[in-house]
């Protein structure tokens, strides 16, 4: 009988975890792999912000982000960059066994290879080793991240409303600089977000998509890798990035985060620092429960207090990426290229919170001459 038991051993998994076991609760999480963080579905940049709030170690660190170089259909390219670090790029096994090994000290009991099956009541049916078996806990965390073919298994709660599908070689490629990353808007790579290059080190980056399906993905990768006479080093990891969150994320004594709850960001599907956000929440809320204050729900109200209205604004903008062709997206550049744009981007841009850049972005009287056509454009 435990008190708590977490599905997944991702961060968000791992950070519920912890969290729930430093307070004294009995803590098992579970996760379905044999090696945790393996193999890897993940480009792995995350903000400084995420970098001192998860306290990464510098084992996991593989590059310093300090700004994008912004491409566009007709070939023009925005810089955007400081001096500041404003991003490190991790490498996700180290980054996800650190994680679990912090949870572990802290008294989490950890069970690999173990498949949750099907949760009734206070019971949860596992595979384990081949047989089938039964543990009760009074509280379930489900961080079991994006492939939830199982989720109708666990809780009748609804499906985040869209899936992306991630594609990424790591190849060689000489950065121009390898610092900056660089981010391609246009249709011949995808036809609902952006093409990326994160770079590792001066010869080696991560080079990836995501598009609305498989087929249309990998496409736009062997167009990529065309375009960049880049080499790749493996074959490529897939992986999905599930966004918009489902009305609801809490069923009985079921909480949902990270990508099991679609907490990515809508405009860049990094959800390592949103989903260990909502993962922390989730685990004071069930401290709070099981010590006889409060209730499950209120784990919903909070997350969404805290980043509820960001993903909304990351939706719209996501919707809106998706209806703008290539000329629209040239537009979009002349707008983007302006010297007061650019200045803005430079003071309030965040790549946790992207909603403030797109309201100020909205308010400068220039912008919203040339931002409504377009706009319009793509909503009708
Ligand atoms: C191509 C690509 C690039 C990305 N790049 C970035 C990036 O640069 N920055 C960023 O912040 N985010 C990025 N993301 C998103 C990021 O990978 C996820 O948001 C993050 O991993 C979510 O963490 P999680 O703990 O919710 O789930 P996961 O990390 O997916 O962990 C879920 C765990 O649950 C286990 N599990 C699943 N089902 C069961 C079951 N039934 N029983 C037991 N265990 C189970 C799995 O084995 C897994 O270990 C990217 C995603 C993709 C696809």
């Amino acid at each position: 009988m435990y008190d708590v038991i977490v599905i997944g051993g991702g961060p968000c998994g791992s950070v519920a975890a912890k969290e729930t076991a430093s307070h004294n609760l009995k803590t098992l999480l579970i996760d379905k792999k044999q090696h945790i963080g393996r193999p890897v579905h993940c480009t792995g940049l995350i903000s400084k912000r995420a970098v001192e709030t998860l306290k990464v170690s510098q084992n996991s660190i593989l590059n310093e982000i300090k700004g994008a170089y912004v491409h566009f259909p007709n070939g023009k390219r925005i810089t955007i960059g400081t001096q500041e670090i404003k991003a490190y790029v991790v490498d996700r096994e180290t980054f996800d066994k650190e994680l679990l090994l912090e949870a572990q000290k802290k008294g989490v009991e950890v069970n690999l290879e173990t498949e949750a099956l099907n949760i009734c009541g206070n019971k949860i049916k596992i595979k384990q080793n081949g047989k089938t078996k039964h543990l009760t806990a009074d509280v379930f965390i489900g961080a079991y991240g994006a492939r939830y073919s199982k989720r109708n298994l666990f809780t009748s709660l609804p499906l985040p409303k869209k899936i992306l599908y991630g594609l990424q070689i790591t190849a060689q490629y000489i950065a121009d600089d390898k610092n900056f990353v660089e981010l391609f808007f246009c249709s011949h790579y995808s036809d609902c977000f952006f093409a990326w290059i994160v770079p590792i080190n001066k010869e080696l980056s991560k080079i990836g998509l995501a598009c609305s399906n498989a087929i249309i993905a990998k496409k736009g990768l062997k167009n990529l890798i065309e375009h960049l006479k880049c080499k790749p080093e493996k074959k490529p990891i897939a992986g999905l990035i599930p966004i918009g969150p489902p009305e609801t994320t809490v069923s009985g004594n079921i909480l949902l985060c990270g990508d099991a709850a679609g907490q990515a960001k809508p405009t860049s599907g990094g959800g390592i620092y949103t989903g260990t956000l909502c993962s922390q929440i989730a685990a004071e809320t069930v401290i709070k429960y099981l010590n006889g204050n409060g209730t499950l729900r209120e784990y919903e109200k909070r997350w969404r207090e805290q980043i509820g209205k960001e993903l909304k604004w990351g939706m719209i903008a996501h919707q809106t990426l998706v209806k703008l062709n290539d000329t629209q997206l040239n537009k979009l550049s002349n707008i983007i290229s302006q010297p007061s744009s650019i200045a803005l981007i430079k003071k309030i841009g965040d790549i946790d919170y992207p909603s403030s850049l797109i309201k100020r972005f909205l308010s400068i009287p220039i912008n919203w001459k040339d931002i409504i056509p377009i706009l319009f454009d793509s909503l009708s």
